[in-house]
């Protein structure tokens, strides 16, 4: 008989959270700690999200997003969550570009980039830092009609090799353009600018292990393998409960984890919403989705540590968004794991990142799907060579996924890895006007999403749920 993941779940909770990404887990945790009953449901086998982990034969454990995150986590962690995570986090130092138009490494601070903006592209002491002061002084309420394009524009006209330095690892992080408003470029970059790149020391399997720990002592009830089918509206556009694998159950609020169209359109469906509201929705743009190969070293063999920690690779000529989509791949990230980034462990890992388009994997054959991924694999391997020379011979494991396989696992429609465009962000915040009680937590706008945007994001809109829920009605709640 199937396994009821449902068992013992109560009629009712005050909030019943629908994902388990770092947006999700975050809201879930903050919304407990204040007292309410919260009710959080995955459709996946594990926590997290994109925020994830697989394991493979040989004590191999791969991280899918675990590539490097600003330093505002350190204190989103200890204030959200605890403080034994806030303290696993650690830099990076060792990020580095080849590139055919130059190639540099850097600890990836401000003021490692204002020496090398200097030193290496020439450009003057007081435009590098009136560009960083710009860049820093965004904000979301500031004028949005001005672009990347137009901010580099004014500060570095004309230098493609400027732009690519200062784009291409945020293109990467959150799949923007040149096109996107100026002011996500900006809060995005001095996120990472104020102190560098860093990472969860233990891999995100330990994080999310222990993000599952903190869950379960502030009382959340957690339900994986639970796919939520419909979220449920009363007549008066009031949140009334959800159906989850076919079980309905009440709530007086839900915060969904799940991307925003398909909560929109999907969960709740099109006749609950104004017509203009809909229509707006329905203009969001979704982000790109990715590529990854996966590859772990035999046990013994490693590489050596002047591969860093995160190479920005291309072989493109120059900063090209379209370039850096194409199913052609000439430009690659790789991540770089060596065993202390799991502590106690002896393994040496690679992964390589590439942003993708949907529409180029989801319509193959599955023939074509196979020989594709297989190309994928081969000519990553053929990439890799030049920095792990003999990486053939050293290989026990490898691995592709593909805007297919992000779809499959997280349910983001195109497989989305950074949810959607900057309009995206408005129509998440408009949601609760729309109907009572819903709101949406999670990768959206840009500015919102990678690992800080959406658990930052995950803290504003418990904020919100907070509000309508006032705290004396706790005890309504069993
Ligand atoms: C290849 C790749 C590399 C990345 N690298 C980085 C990086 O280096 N640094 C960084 O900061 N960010 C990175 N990101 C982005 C980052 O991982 C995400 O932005 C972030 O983890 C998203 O969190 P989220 O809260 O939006 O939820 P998501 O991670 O999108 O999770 C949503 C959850 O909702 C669940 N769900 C959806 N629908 C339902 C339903 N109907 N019922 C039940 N459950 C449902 C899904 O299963 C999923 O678990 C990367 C992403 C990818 C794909």
């Amino acid at each position: 008989m199937a396994r009821d993941f449902l068992k013992g779940t109560k009629d009712s909770y005050d909030v019943v959270v629908i994902g388990s990404g770092l947006a999700g887990l975050t809201s879930a945790n903050i919304m407990a700690r204040q007292g309410y009953s919260v009710l959080l449901l995955e459709h996946h086998y594990q926590l997290g999200g994109m925020a994830t982990w697989f394991k493979r034969a040989g004590g191999h454990i791969f991280d899918i997003s675990l590539h490097g995150f600003p330093h505002g986590m350190i204190k989103s962690c200890r204030k959200y969550w605890t403080p034994e995570i806030a303290e696993s986090i650690v830099q990076l130092k060792g990020v580095r570009f080849e590139n055919p138009q130059f190639s540099l490494r850097t600890t990836f601070t401000r003021e490692d980039f204002t020496r090398i903006l200097v030193e290496h592209f020439g450009i003057a002491l007081p435009t590098v830092q009136q560009f960083f002061d710009t860049a820093r002084s965004m904000n979301f309420f500031d004028e949005q009609s001005k672009t990347t394009r137009e901010l580099f524009e004014q500060f570095f006209p004309g230098r493609d090799d400027v732009v690519r330095l200062l784009m291409e690892p945020i293109t990467y992080a959150n799949g923007s353009t040149l096109e996107d408003p100026a002011i996500t470029y900006g809060i995005v970059f001095s996120n990472f600018m104020q102190k560098g790149v860093y990472t969860f020391e233990g891999g995100t399997d330990a994080l999310v292990l222990k993000m599952k720990a903190e869950l379960e002592r502030n009382g959340v009830d957690i339900r994986i393998r639970s796919l939520v089918e419909k979220i449920e509206v009363g007549p008066d556009r009031k949140v009334t409960g959800v159906v989850v694998n076919g079980k309905r159950i009440g709530c007086r609020t839900v915060v969904s984890n799940a991307n925003v169209k398909s909560t929109i359109q999907n969960l709740v469906g099109e006749q609950h919403f104004d017509k203009k509201f809909l229509d707006d929705a329905k203009a969001v743009r979704l982000n790109n989705s990715s590529c990854q190969v996966y590859m772990a070293l035999k046990p013994g063999k490693s590489f050596d540590d002047s591969c860093g920690d995160l190479l920005f690779h291309s072989e493109h000529k120059g900063f090209d968004v379209d370039a850096l989509l194409s199913k052609k791949v000439s430009s690659r990230t790789f991540s770089f794991y060596y065993p202390s980034t799991r502590p106690g462990s002896d393994r040496w890992l690679v992964v390589s990142s590439t942003n993708a388009n949907y529409r180029d994997w989801a319509d193959l054959s599955p023939e074509d799907y196979e020989a594709s991924k297989k190309d994928l694999i081969e000519t990553t391997l053929d990439c890799l060579e030049r920095y792990v020379p003999d990486i053939r011979a050293k290989l026990d494991h490898v691995e592709a996924a593909t805007p297919k396989t992000f779809e499959h696992y997280t349910r983001h429609l195109a497989g989305s890895s950074f949810g959607t465009k900057f309009e995206g962000l408005q129509v998440s915040r408009d949601l609760p006007q729309q109907i009572s009680g819903l709101f949406h937590a999670g990768s959206v706008g840009i500015i919102m999403s990678g690992w800080l945007g959406a658990l930052n994001y995950g803290v504003i809109v418990s904020n919100d749920v907070d509000k309508l829920l006032t705290p004396s009605s706790v005890s309504n709640s069993t």
